[in-house]
């Protein structure tokens, strides 16, 4: 296909970021309130180590105060939530994340259900996915959340079309297909969620106009199993040996990107697409607890 867009999720993070930067010096002028943000590191995971320090990178670009508690992989259950129970009633604190993986002695559910809804920032609890599901407002979890404002920034309507999403999981697939599904602005579309049981996924993504994959499966989707004109949603991160890089791997997603942008209208890139939004949501996220607290709501 000609003219393939190539959608900038780096560029539309970054604008979001500035957005949220603006917004949070607005609000400490007239309310003197600043976001803040809590970070739960358990352990010594160099992976999760790193997304916290991203992490924290945003929350002091845009203005934003953070506070990060490191407890050895040894920690109990117990000291876990006598954590998040003091960040839950703590007034500076507006959002909680606690980054997972949490080692295997530590229920991830029991940690989750711990935080208050109202900070929930990763939209990881039963509350507000139960408020996504019948429509209330909520935290949407931050890697889907940014997939609509892909699609919406890069002016991709949905109403009434065929999103089909290839994936089921709690951080992802469940959520986007419920997202895209609401009858509200940038979602109202017909969805349909495909995943390993299927025999043939190729009979629902050849049906797509928004193709969502997450799968974690390098070339789940090939140009063969799509239609001429579908947008493309890559959410995968999949590390693939490549001995020309000095690091000896590279980043690529789920679909083949080379063969489906040929027949795409629109695609997201990988690395560069739906990475970069999901620090960007959970942004948008935390400041719109503060301002929740700003209105005493
Ligand atoms: P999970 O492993 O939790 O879920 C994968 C889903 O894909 C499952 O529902 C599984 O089906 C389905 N699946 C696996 N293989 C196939 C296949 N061959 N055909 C059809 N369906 C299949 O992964 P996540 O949802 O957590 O993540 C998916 C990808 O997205 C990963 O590469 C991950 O790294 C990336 N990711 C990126 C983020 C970001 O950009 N910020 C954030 C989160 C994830 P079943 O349920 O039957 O097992």
């Amino acid at each position: 296909m000609q003219n393939t867009l190539i959608i900038d999720g780096k560029a539309i993070s970054a604008a979001i970021k500035e957005e949220v930067r603006e917004q949070a010096a607005e609000l400490k002028t007239q309310h003197g309130i600043v976001p803040g943000l809590a970070f739960l590191l358990v352990g010594e995971n160099p992976a999760s180590q790193s997304y916290v320090r991203s992490k924290e990178r945003a929350c002091e670009y845009c203005g934003f105060h953070s506070s990060t508690v490191t407890m050895p992989a040894s920690a109990s259950e117990r000291e876990i939530l006598a954590r998040i129970d003091a960040w839950n009633i703590d007034p500076d604190i507006h959002g909680i994340l606690v980054q997972l993986p949490l080692p295997d002695h530590v229920n991830e559910d029991c940690v989750i259900e711990a935080i208050s809804p109202r900070k929930d920032v990763d939209g990881f609890h039963p509350v507000n996915v139960g408020k996504l599901v019948i429509g209330q407002e909520a935290f949407l979890p931050c890697t889907p959340a940014g997939i609509q404002e892909l699609l919406i920034r890069s002016g991709i309507e949905t109403a009434g079309k065929h999103v089909v999403v290839v994936g089921r999981s709690n951080i992802v697939g469940k959520p986007i297909a419920n997202i895209l599904l609401q009858k509200t602005a940038g979602a109202n579309a017909v969805v349909t969620v495909t995943h390993s049981a299927a025999e043939d996924i190729g009979l629902y993504t050849r049906m797509a106009d928004i193709l969502i994959v997450a799968t974690g499966r390098v070339n789940t989707v090939t140009a063969g199993m799509v239609k001429d004109g579908v947008v493309v949603i890559d959410v995968g991160i999949n590390r693939v040996e490549d001995a020309s890089r000095e690091r000896g791997y590279r980043i690529v997603g789920d679909v083949d990107f080379e063969g489906v942008r040929e027949r795409a209208s629109a695609i997201t890139p990988v690395p560069g697409g739906v990475g970069p939004m999901t620090i960007a949501m959970l942004m948008k996220n935390t400041f719109r607890s503060a301002e929740r607290s700003a209105a005493g709501r």
